[in-house]
């Protein structure tokens, strides 16, 4: 480990109905920065107490003031809001640096791009708007509303964290919504800082609310609180069926932003140096820890061994360290748990007779959880590593002879929520851009997203998405309303 351990604990509170609290029980945890593998910060360990205190102070604000705005109002606090984390952004990077270790470079544009999401999400409050319907019944009027679903249970995984709960705050606010946050128990200090913007910015206390805990009690107390109108998940696919079933038990509405096993599609017209490019940025950016990963690579026959070859020297030359040096190009793996499930993939994949084109091992001299961009060849389907989500900089690779093989490869996995293809060829791009089972798929691209865009899975990759404009509907409920227009007594034993 790296010598650098911090005399202090920098300290973080709960955020409750406005006021800036501890757990009632007094508990605190501590949160390790994974590239000293030290602890850097302490944040309250809240419990069920904390839990039900922060989903009544949602209720409240839903039932106050907030719940009196119109939608341009909210728009106007949204826009604001935006100005509050612009001038923020670089100390919200550097809290998201030391805790998930991805590099500042990344983080610093990711941050910088959040108030862009308020802004288009603060256009659309004031256009939160139902229809009149016409119906063969001409002596009733009728129209539909669209009313804020209610409290928002909003629960988040620690690889982005301010960013995925900005995908879930931005279009629900702006729908009317209140939101009980609880961000991963290994990533809780921006989202704490974060909680404080909201005061700034001037919206009323109880419409955001932060609580943290460790492990998976907090996050099950929220998803299965019976005054949670709604739970906005984004984790791994095992955790997203425990958090349905538990919505369910209640009917709660939800959505899962879960895990993906996404096919990178190279074709033998496409531009290679692109391609290998495309390739890297896919699952070595943010040391592979992203759901979005393009984690496989399925690449024709004919071009196979050159555009590995590209994608092995690169990666071979990525730079390993420091996540706040800009000359970094990979940080450690963002936590121990995570590692550890990281070494035993490579370790299983050797087993299971994959071949290790390059990296394959952690990297312990760097201190923190490092782990070299590994590239694996000679790969089955049947491997785990080939199966499952690694979620770290591992990328396997399999050839095709054909378009129908290259469709069939790259959906042969549970997952759905990305893809790509390279190909010069317009027809094919668009013609194999239909046929991937991906909420998501690039041509000549990967790893792009935007406020305007929806975003989600596919099959095991989750349920609902995210963004875009019909994001601020999936905050509402639809309320139909029939007005009777002639004035007549009707018979009571028919259905009008
Ligand atoms: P995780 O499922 O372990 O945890 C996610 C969140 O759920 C955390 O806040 C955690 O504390 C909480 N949680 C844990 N157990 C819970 C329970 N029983 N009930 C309720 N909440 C519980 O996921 P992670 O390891 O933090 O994140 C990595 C996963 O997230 C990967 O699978 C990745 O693909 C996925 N992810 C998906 C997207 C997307 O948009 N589809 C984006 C980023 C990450």
């Amino acid at each position: 480990m790296n010598a650098v351990e911090s005399a202090e604990l920098s300290s973080f509170r709960m955020l409750i109905g406005g006021v800036e609290t501890d757990a009632v029980s007094g508990r605190t945890y501590r949160s390790l920065d994974p590239y000293t593998g030290q602890p850097w910060a302490e944040v309250p360990d809240c419990g069920g107490a904390d839990v039900d205190a922060a989903v009544r102070a949602a209720r409240q604000a839903l039932d106050g003031e907030w719940g009196r705005m119109s939608g341009g109002e909210r728009g106007r606090l949204l826009w604001q809001l935006a100005d509050v984390i612009a001038e923020e952004a670089d100390d919200l990077a550097e809290l998201e640096v030391r805790d998930g270790g991805k590099l500042l470079r990344e983080m610093s544009g990711q941050m910088a791009g959040l108030p862009e999401y308020y802004r288009y999400f603060a256009g659309l409050a004031d256009k939160v708007q139902g229809e009149a319907i016409p119906t063969g019944k001409q002596e009733y009027f009728v129209y539909t509303r669209h009313e804020p679903v209610g409290v928002v249970g909003a629960i988040t995984p620690w690889n982005s964290p301010l960013l995925l709960l900005t995908w879930k705050l931005a279009a629900g606010l702006a729908a009317g919504c209140t939101f009980v946050v609880k961000p991963s128990d290994h990533t809780p200090a921006s989202t704490a800082a974060f909680a404080r913007l909201f005061t700034k910015a001037g919206f009323p206390p109880g419409v955001v609310n932060v609580v943290t805990g460790w492990g998976p009690e907090t996050g099950a107390a929220l998803s299965s609180h019976p005054d949670v109108d709604r739970i906005a998940f984004t984790g791994s696919t095992a955790t997203g069926v425990e958090v349905g079933v538990s919505a369910v038990r209640n009917l709660t509405r939800f959505s899962l932003e879960l895990g993906g096993k996404s096919a990178q599609v190279v074709f033998p017209d496409a531009d290679l140096d692109a391609a290998a490019n495309g390739v890297i940025a896919g699952i070595f950016a943010a040391t592979g820890q992203t759901c979005l990963a393009g984690s496989r690579l399925l690449v024709h026959e004919a071009v196979a061994e050159e555009l590995v070859a590209k994608v092995v020297a690169r990666a071979e030359s990525i730079r390993l360290g420091d996540p706040h040096d800009p000359a970094t190009e990979m940080g450690p793996v963002s936590n121990e748990p995570q590692y550890r499930k990281v070494l035993s993939h490579l370790e299983s994949a050797r087993a299971e007779g994959a071949t290790v084109a390059c990296g394959g091992v952690p990297e312990p001299e760097l201190g923190g959880y490092f782990v070299r961009p590994t590239v694996l060849t000679d790969v089955t389907r049947q491997m785990r590593a080939v199966s499952e989500e690694i979620f770290g900089p591992v990328l396997v690779v399999s050839t095709f002879a054909d378009e129908e093989e290259a469709v069939r490869d790259a959906n042969s996995t549970e997952f759905g929520l990305a893809g790509s293809v390279w190909t010069k060829d317009v027809h094919r791009a668009h013609r194999v851009a239909g046929r991937l089972r991906a909420g998501t798929v690039w041509v000549n691209a990967y790893r792009a997203v935007a406020p305007q865009v929806p975003f989600g899975g596919m099959g095991a990759s989750g349920i609902g998405r995210e963004n875009g404009r019909a994001a601020v509907r999936d905050f509402t409920e639809t309320k139909a309303v029939w007005v009777e227009l002639s004035g007549q007594t009707r018979d009571p034993f028919t259905l009008g």
